[in-house]
């Protein structure tokens, strides 16, 4: 760690991201000397490439405006370079570097052949029209055709990138490469080689992992109040799965503050927060809006604040703080899965671990999305498409198999479980061994 930050100066939430693997790591690192030899840890930290450009596109008001746009290539021993791309004004070469190494290991947890990596641009999705969306999107795409491929680098959505964008991005892509084959993005539209279910699967596979969390702990979903951060995508998943599995999802929230609906989000709500997305608006208070007497907007407040049984944090990196955690716990909190990448900082997880609010980090948690993407890759190669039903499965399986992972590599001699240990090891172990296997490359 000390060789990265004097080579890394001020990249503080990539450092992060490592530090907290490197802790769990630490045990079974040094019981395999073979590792050390072939200085595994010191070339996984560090990015295969990474590709910078300037990104110039015109605005509705014919001023000409210029962003940087990147590819973090981060690993790819265990299969193509696979992860979203972030538009968001705060992005920087250290968000992605940590976002494409949480990538890495996360893809290596959902048993599909998937390497690691993460793009985007400091770009700033709010306020801006459909037209100006498409025409950042096909600047970006003129720069970052050539660093990807179906066998080689496989982009897809993340926070500001969803269905609209990867539509603008396929279509440029296709223009340019002159390729007409459907897999070089994930996340597609359902009748240009989209998965069904692919933008449910983050939401649904985190409440998948979740059930199978509270089943080993003895505990059910149903009837359990839930908060939420976010009204994106992931978000929207989740509060759909959490109400199909009988929760009760009493808190919403966004950047500008958190609605809360004591009787719990109704369908209407749920379909509202895709509107709410597309809008650009960026504001949570919209829910109370349109739906007065069942949502109540209270400014400047997290989701955190509000009475809940489970946490479920699907917005941004360290979103959850120290004391937002001992604020939920005081409220009665006793379950926090993470499904935003490193939503919860590192003081909020110590607090949940050391006092008994069961806890999983975002990259068992959060990875049903990209498994999900896995899987229309798959059907991409064998030119077909699976039902839902048969996506669903896969994905349950999964997030199944993710778990037992976690419960491998994490079970603690009182018989609990460290999530965090737990999904880190084995995601490590895979990385690890195919790199060793491979040579020194
Ligand atoms: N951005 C999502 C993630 O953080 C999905 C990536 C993908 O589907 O490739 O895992």
């Amino acid at each position: 760690m000390a060789m990265l930050q004097a080579k890394h100066p001020g990249e503080s939430e990539y450092l992060q991201a490592v530090q907290e693997v490197l802790e769990s790591i630490e045990e079974i690192y040094n019981q395999h000397p073979e590792f050390e030899n072939a200085k595994i840890v010191e070339r996984m930290v560090e990015p295969d490439r990474i590709f910078t450009f300037r990104v110039t596109w015109i605005d509705d008001r014919g001023e000409v405006q210029s962003n940087l746009g990147y590819r973090v290539q981060f690993n790819s021993a265990i299969g193509p370079y696979k992860g979203g791309l972030r538009f968001h004004r705060a992005v920087t070469p250290s968000m992605l570097k940590f976002l494409g190494f949480e990538q890495t290991f996360k893809n290596a947890l959902t048993t599909l052949p998937m390497g690691g990596a993460k793009g985007g641009s400091d770009f700033d999705p709010v306020g801006k029209s459909d037209n100006e969306i498409m025409r950042f999107c096909q600047a970006f795409m003129l720069e970052l055709w050539r660093c990807i491929g179906p066998d080689q680098d496989i982009p897809a959505g993340d926070v500001g990138v969803g269905g609209r964008e990867i539509g603008f991005l396929n279509g440029m892509y296709q223009k340019l490469a002159r390729e007409y084959h459907t897999g070089v993005l994930t996340g597609k539209g359902a009748t240009w080689g989209g998965s069904i279910l692919r933008p449910e699967a983050t939401g649904f596979g985190a409440l998948y992992f979740t059930q199978h969390l509270l089943h080993k702990a003895g505990k059910d979903i149903k009837d359990k109040k839930v908060a939420i951060s976010g009204f994106g995508n992931v978000a929207w998943g989740a509060v759909k799965k959490a109400m199909q599995l009988g929760a009760k999802v009493v808190a919403i929230s966004g950047p500008d503050g958190v609605c809360v609906v004591p009787d719990g989000m109704t369908a209407e709500m749920n379909d509202y927060m895709l509107d709410m997305r597309a809008s650009n608006r960026n504001k949570v208070e919209d829910m109370a809006v349109k739906f007065p007497g069942k949502a109540q907007f209270i400014a400047g407040k997290k989701a955190w604040s509000v009475p809940c049984d489970i946490a479920l944090p699907c917005a941004f990196q360290n979103e959850l703080s120290e004391d937002d955690a001992k604020e939920l716990k005081a409220n009665g909190c006793w379950c926090c899965c993470e499904v935003s990448n490193m939503g919860c900082q590192p003081g909020a997880i110590h607090f949940f671990q050391n006092n008994g609010v069961l806890f999983a980090p975002g990259k068992a948690v959060n990875a049903g999305g990209v498994a999900t993407s896995g899987l229309e890759m798959t059907q991409n190669a064998a030119h077909l498409s699976w039902t839902a039903k048969e996506v669903d499965d896969r994905l349950h399986q999964i997030m199944e198999s993710i778990h037992e992972q976690c419960v491998k590599f994490g079970t603690r001699a009182d018989g609990s479980v460290d999530y965090v240990k737990g999904a880190n090891i084995a995601g490590f172990m895979k990385v690890a061994t195919a790199m060793l296997e491979q040579g020194i490359i």
